[in-house]
């Protein structure tokens, strides 16, 4: 899992709509790249306005 893959996922995995195989790398790669974190992060704030 790339940044640049994860962060195309991001979207829809706020949304709840990322399920396996693709959600377990995603969480994995969330976990372990704080960049990324922070992004979904931002997008979660702005989703919930
Ligand atoms: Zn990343």
């Amino acid at each position: 899992m790339t940044c640049e893959h994860c962060r195309n996922l991001l979207f829809e995995y706020i949304e709840g709509l990322v399920e396996d195989p693709q959600r377990s790398p995603l969480e994995g790669h969330l976990q372990g790249c704080e960049a990324c974190r922070q992004e979904e992060q931002a997008l979660e704030a702005c989703s919930h306005v």
